[in-house]
């Protein structure tokens, strides 16, 4: 057995019934001032705004929300938001939402602590300054952005492009599944695919190691089921469910915080930006070409993933198979633009086997051409 790891993931994670309201002593001990970054609803819909006033009321912190984040934020968005906590003299931040608040919060602690940083710059300058200390407080259960050093923007030019490090952690992460109970149904099975691509992709990515597939194994073990429940599009998660859900999300994070995205991450974000597919959905979609890939990469390992998930192997690419769908059609010359822009993409390069761009170029022909 080859038990090596190493895991660096520096944030506090903070789980349990009212952590939100209860977590009055933290907020004080970060500061007097702090800005709230999340989107357009999700932080009242979820119900944690209300919690996190009222835990920030009690500890006498002044607070300004910023609640201009939209899906796949954009870095000029974020930017603003540094700009204002910085003005503000905010002492720390508190991302709430799905993934996008939560990347974008990331973005904002670093432009608040670096005003030299610009926009797009984020990815190329020196960030010089630390960060300002940040909360994450999820609604979703699906990015795992909560526990990864992860920021995935989106740039002037449309496209996404992650940046990442030391300097995109979270201090404390107040982890309460009760916040995704309002998660729309569809939001639900793509964000809850996501975590199932965390899971399998860092599983199988070059970076892995022991105790991120341990990781992977169990995040694969609580959302398959979860998985089953959606062929039926009538069934309702319970908040058992949910919360089993959300919290495999992180486990998919972990591994995800080690191993890394593989290919369909790559390929799912030209679904998102050029035909608004959602984010899991989007990556979901070429999970199934994964599997295959991984199955002749990694035959041992592909059988201990069948295992994790509790069904056979027919069954895992049966329901894969129902669930990642997307309704689009990809012209020809849109697909050759992919081939060359995936010929550096390093998400290629951390796959299991040699799969690459021209693979990438036929698998999208094959299912959307
Ligand atoms: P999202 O983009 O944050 O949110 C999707 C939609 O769900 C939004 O309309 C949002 O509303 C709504 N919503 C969120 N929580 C809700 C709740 N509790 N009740 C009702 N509505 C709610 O979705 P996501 O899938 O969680 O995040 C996707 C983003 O994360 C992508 O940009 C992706 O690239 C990134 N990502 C990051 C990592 C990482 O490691 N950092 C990993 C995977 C993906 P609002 O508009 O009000 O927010
Ligand atoms: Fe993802």
């Amino acid at each position: 057995m080859d038990a090596q790891f190493n895991f660096f993931m520096p944030a506090e994670i903070l789980s349990g019934k009212d952590i939100v309201r209860n977590s009055e002593t933290i907020f004080s001990l970060l500061g007097k001032r702090c800005v709230i970054v999340t989107g357009k609803s999700s932080a009242v819909k979820s119900g944690a705004l209300k919690d996190i006033v009222f835990a920030l009321e009690n500890a006498g912190v002044e607070y300004y929300i910023f609640n201009k984040i939209t899906e796949n934020p954009q870095t000029a968005t974020c930017c603003e938001g540094g700009k204002i906590a910085r003005e503000y003299g905010a002492d720390f931040v508190i991302g709430v939402g799905g993934g996008s608040p939560l990347d974008a919060a990331k973005a904002v602690c670093v432009y608040a602590a670096n005003g030299d940083i610009e926009n797009d710059e984020i990815y190329t300058k020196e960030v010089k300054n630390p960060p300002l200390p940040l909360v994450l407080i999820g609604t979703t259960a699906g990015t795992g952005s909560e526990v990864s050093g992860v920021s995935v923007l989106t740039r002037k030019d449309g496209k996404k492009q992650s940046v990442s490090g030391k300097n995109y952690y979270a201090k404390y992460v107040l982890a309460d599944p009760k916040y995704t109970y309002s998660v729309p149904a569809g939001t639900t099975v793509s964000t809850a695919l996501d975590a199932f691509a965390h899971a399998v992709e860092s599983y199988f990515s070059k970076k892995h190691d022991f105790l991120s597939r341990k990781f992977s194994c169990m995040a694969l073990g609580e959302i398959t089921p979860i998985l089953l429940k959606f062929l039926n599009p009538d069934y309702t998660l319970s908040e058992d469910e949910r919360d089993a859900l959300y919290f495999a999300s992180l486990y998919a994070g972990f591994a995800l915080n080690k191993g890394g995205t593989c290919f369909p991450h790559g390929m799912g974000y030209a679904l998102t930006e050029d035909y608004g597919v959602p984010h899991g959905l989007a990556c979901a979609v070429f999970i199934p070409a994964f599997l295959k890939e991984a199955k002749k990469g990694d035959s041992e390992g592909y059988a201990e993933i069948i295992k994790a998930s509790g069904v056979s192997e027919s069954e895992l690419l049966k329901l894969l198979e129902s669930l990642c769908k997307a309704d689009i059609t990809i012209p020809i010359e849109k697909i050759e633009e992919y081939r060359v822009r995936w010929a550096t993409l390093k998400n290629f390069k951390n796959s299991p086997t040699d799969f690459g761009a021209d693979d990438g170029a036929s698998l999208v022909y094959n299912l959307f051409g």
